[in-house]
């Protein structure tokens, strides 16, 4: 029966890595079916809440993702916090195969004393705060000082940097948020230090080019050393933001004001490069500095965290242990992203991996690797869903809250105005 030939697959993830792997199982599959499940009741993930405002045309790949959602074979299944509302079992039951594409939740903790101090925010959480993140809609960060420090060297830095330093005239037409606008428009923040504990040959910022190691190198030698030409020396005079990097810099303590009550500042341990065996460390000198600032944002990496206690979950580096996107010793168990790979790699690289998480997966398939003879696929998974008062929206539900924000978006010229209130969302909705 066409039954028994349907392999029902399903993704856990409607980011970049679950959409990817989505496209290739159905391009590559004629009968395979996929349903996407997400906690959020929208779907793209980072695309969404992550890629910086300023950067639109990173976020094209939505058309992609749209289209395959599109496919009669696809179904998006939003709502659905897999670990809570359903658990991994119950979805290997209902499907032959189950991918794993749930990203990077968390963020790194800096472990120093001082963390908690009002004025200390995760760069993720800060990123979720003026992209729209229902969680991160509270933090309302205080930007009254004149010197922000971010900890970290790598790309999720500088976008946090160019917001905090972009004059707030240049993101009306963006679509961040309404009220992360407001925020900045008042913010006093003059000069922001990006802090990294090695130097510049070993930043993890990337560009766009071909060998773009020593190209970034070049870059950075040049910005550093070169003399400014005569009218471009006279703009940075009269610029009222600016923004440098420290390197060779680790962070030791978050220094309260007075009070106690906020942040005042950063001591730093002043470190120097060591070779141990293969690899470069970044070793305290003994010498210390302190440097005075009101906010300080820690982006030192995103974090995956563990969501169902049957699956394997490697807690050290933060990943679910795989060989080549097979969850390891769990037949029909796969993963993709930034839960396979750890938080780094850009949407093109994510796209690879989960191009080849699909490719493995419809090879074991084709092997008879898989649980043969029909399974429900997502009927058993809306019994119990429903069983459990939990809702889903679907694709065509986020095609109606897209309208809305775009339309919500014209009056003030920006491509939508984003829902950020999952309530309001449900009732627009008629749910
Ligand atoms: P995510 O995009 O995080 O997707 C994971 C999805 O799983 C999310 O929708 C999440 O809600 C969902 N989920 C989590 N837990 C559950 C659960 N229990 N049940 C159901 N669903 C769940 N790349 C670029 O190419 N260009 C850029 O400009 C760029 N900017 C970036 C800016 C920031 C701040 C960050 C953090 C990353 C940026 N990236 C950029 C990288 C890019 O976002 C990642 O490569 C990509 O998003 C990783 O995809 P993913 O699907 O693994 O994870």
């Amino acid at each position: 029966s066409t039954q028994e030939k349907t392999p029902q697959i399903c993704v856990v993830g409607s980011g970049p890595a679950g959409f990817y792997t989505a496209q290739h199982l159905l391009k590559h599959h004629t009968q395979a079916r996929v349903d996407i499940y997400e906690k959020q009741l929208v779907p793209f993930g980072l695309v969404r809440f992550g890629v910086a405002p300023d950067h639109p045309e990173v976020k094209n790949v939505i058309n992609t993702f749209t289209q395959t959602a599109h496919s009669d074979r696809c179904a998006f299944w939003g709502n659905v916090e897999v670990g809570r509302d359903v658990t991994v079992p119950e979805l290997q039951e209902a499907y032959h195969a189950v991918v794993l594409s749930y990203g990077a939740e968390d963020h790194q903790a800096l472990d120093i004393p001082g963390e908690e101090l009002p004025g200390v925010f995760s760069a993720r959480a800060f990123v979720g705060w003026y992209n729209g993140l229902p969680e991160n809609q509270e933090l309302a960060p205080d930007l009254s000082c004149d010197t922000a420090v971010i900890l970290g060297q790598g790309n999720v830095a500088l976008d946090v940097a160019r917001i905090l330093l972009t004059p707030p005239e240049h993101l009306e037409r963006t679509d961040i948020t309404k009220a992360a606008l407001g925020v900045l428009r008042q913010s006093q923040v003059k000069t922001v230090w990006i802090v990294g504990r090695r130097g510049p040959l070993q930043v993890a910022f990337t560009i766009k080019i071909p060998r773009p190691r020593k190209r970034l190198t070049e870059l950075l030698l040049q910005t550093a050393t070169e003399k400014p030409r005569v009218e471009e020396a006279a703009h940075l005079a009269s610029a009222s933001r600016a923004w440098g990097l420290r390197f060779f810099r680790s962070p030791l303590q978050v220094l309260p004001s007075p009070d106690g009550r906020r942040v005042a500042g950063i001591r730093l341990a002043v470190t120097r490069l060591e070779a141990v065996g293969e690899a470069i460390r970044a070793v305290p000198t003994g010498d210390m500095e302190d440097l005075p600032c009101g906010l300080v944002l820690s982006s030192i990496g995103y974090k995956s965290r563990p969501i169902d206690p049957s699956v394997p979950f490697d807690l050290k580096l933060g990943v679910i242990p795989n060989m080549e996107g097979r969850v390891v010793d769990v037949p029909g168990l796969y993963c993709s992203g930034w839960v396979k790979t750890g938080p780094t790699g850009v949407i093109g690289t994510t796209m690879n991996d989960s191009f080849l998480t699909g490719q493995m997966l419809l090879q074991d398939l084709k092997a008879g690797l898989l649980p043969s003879g029909p399974r429900p696929g997502s009927a058993a998974i809306q019994a119990l869903l429903s069983s459990r008062g939990v809702q889903p929206v679907s694709f065509s539900d986020w095609e109606k809250l897209d309208a809305k924000e775009v339309a919500r978006g014209q009056a003030s010229g920006k491509p939508r105005e984003k829902l950020v209130d999952p309530q309001e969302m449900l009732q627009l909705l008629g749910h």
